[in-house]
């Protein structure tokens, strides 16, 4: 008798799994729908001309070390080659494009639509980079912009002049195909996004001080952020293309401990370094909570189920029942566990005066990315209970708290868009892609913008391969041309896709 309740039960539990891989989780059939493009069949080449533009633009060391240590100098001669460069669009087009200065290096390019009830729309990079570390570990000088016909390699390839030159690209284009839109959109090119955000923020008075500018008016704003990544997962062959909907917090903490001096021919043990070592030790060993499932990892992995093979597939739409082994497996790679929990790197020491005197303080630096279910005063809480010792001292240097969640969805107007862009760019020479929203894991311009928008995106609208995130801010950056083409391609389609005065929204789905 036991033994049938039991394989009865075994059995219903086995089909409600399965259920939910099958039937909840079936493939979104529309998904994978060419969109049919009725008014835009353009298409931008990388050309010649255009690869000694990225090159020029690539060439310009605009170096930010930290907050005012700058390399301003060279921020200006890149500022003024953009403005040269595209000044016949002021010129030819000054009825409804003009350009702003703000914050002495920051560009700010308005072109106002004709229909002043659709809502503007801001596009956001930034102009400079982060330092290139060991030059003897680069292939090439990383400010030469050498290109071997394939590859284009320089610091800020990715990070983020790919996006500015790609924008600006499309930007030309668009105007000289089809005049003025319809809807006034904006291009802001920031000088300072890695080490501060004076031209975010001055974009941001700008444009709230324009009467659409208050009370989150635009339609959307699109940052630099989230990639397209291919063989991300097992079992999946489709890139999946994550618009960031979130971004994550950042805390720096200096923890510090001070003692009485000694003699080090009587060394009294632990010294301060000795004491501090031991809470670094603690801090590097001991993971922030998993908040999975508090996140938008979440939607990530729903959204990715459905094209997973048995049996990826049934783990991820039985969450309930698996979760702890997903976390478990999240964990095994930095970027998937980075996705799930927020993140604690000590990135500076110090201790000691000179070498025969016991060492009376010292100082370490922590750096933390805060998952979004997370904030910076339970941070630091938990740092207290992992350091359980009174005699460190933390001060809190900097605290971003994490963003709020951006809508999106089928409905979500502006999401959409994005989504469909992105498909109409990449689906042509490769597997269908997947669109799905994620979590953005540095910190962009986007903190700035909360105000214009709730519609806050990051997306960069180019293919990482394995090594690639390596090279973010490591050695050897670089794009590939084909990238390259399919930013211009996105920014231009993006733009075109944002003039029509209405869609409906059922529609939204084909009718690009
Ligand atoms: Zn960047």
């Amino acid at each position: 008798m036991f033994w049938k309740k039991f394989v009865i039960t075994l059995f219903i539990f086995i089909l409600i799994l399965l259920y939910r891989a099958y039937v909840v989780f079936a493939p979104d059939k529309t998904i994978f729908e060419p969109c049919s493009s009725t008014n835009d069949n353009h298409s931008l080449e990388f050309n010649e001309q255009r690869l000694r533009t990225f090159q020029t633009l690539l060439q310009f060391q605009t170096i930010s070390y930290e907050e005012n240590n700058q390399n301003f100098t060279e921020l200006k001669r890149c500022r003024n080659f953009i403005k040269q460069h595209y000044d016949d669009l002021i010129t030819k087009y000054s009825k409804f494009v003009q350009l702003h200065d703000i914050a002495e290096y920051s560009l700010l390019y308005e072109i106002r639509g004709k229909n002043s009830n659709l809502k503007p729309f801001l596009l956001s990079s930034h102009l400079d980079v982060v330092p290139t570390g060991n030059l003897s570990r680069w292939k090439y000088p990383p400010f030469d912009g050498h290109s071997d016909g394939q590859l284009i390699y320089a610091r800020g390839t990715l990070d983020d002049k790919g996006n500015v030159f790609t924008m600006m690209e499309a930007l030309k284009e668009y105007l000289n195909v089809h005049g003025q839109p319809s809807r006034t959109f904006y291009i802001g090119l920031t000088h300072d996004e890695e080490v501060a955000r004076a031209g975010a923020m001055g974009i941001a008075k700008y444009l709230s001080k324009q009467s659409f500018g208050r009370d989150g008016q635009f339609e959307f704003v699109l940052d630099e952020g989230t990639i397209i990544l291919e063989e991300a997962f097992p079992t999946l062959h489709n890139p999946i293309a994550i618009i960031g909907v979130a971004e994550k917090g950042y805390m720096t903490i200096e923890y510090s401990i001070s003692l009485p001096p000694g003699h080090s021919s009587m060394p009294t043990a632990p010294t301060a370094i000795g004491i501090l070592a031991h809470a670094v030790d603690k801090l590097e060993s001991t993971l922030q909570p998993s908040q999975f499932g508090r996140g938008p990892e979440i939607n990530l992995l729903h959204s990715i189920t459905p094209y997973l093979k048995f049996p990826l597939r049934l783990a991820l739409s039985n969450i309930w029942l698996f979760g702890y082994l997903i976390q478990l497996a999240l964990a095994q790679k930095p970027g998937t566990n980075a996705l799930q929990r927020t993140t604690s790197a000590v990135t500076l020491i110090s201790g000691g005066q000179t070498e025969n005197i016991l060492p009376t303080s010292a100082s370490a630096t922590i750096n933390h990315r805060i998952h979004t279910a997370d904030s910076c005063k339970k941070i630091l809480e938990n740092n207290r209970r992992i350091i359980n010792d009174d005699r460190i001292v933390p001060r809190v240097k900097t605290c971003t708290e994490p963003s709020p969640s951006s809508p999106y969805g089928k409905d979500v107007y502006s999401y959409r868009i994005i989504e469909q862009t992105i498909r109409q760019t990449f689906d042509k020479d490769r597997q269908p892609i997947i669109v799905v929203p994620g979590l953005m894991l540095g910190a962009t311009d986007s903190r700035s913008y909360t105000k214009l928008s709730k519609n806050l995106y990051r997306f960069s609208p180019f293919i990482y391969h394995h090594d690639d995130l390596d090279r973010l801010h490591g050695d050897n950056e670089r794009m590939t041309h084909r990238d390259v083409q399919r930013g211009l391609n996105f920014y231009f389609h993006l733009i075109v896709n944002n003039q029509l005065d209405h869609i409906p929204e059922s529609k939204l789905n084909t009718e690009l």
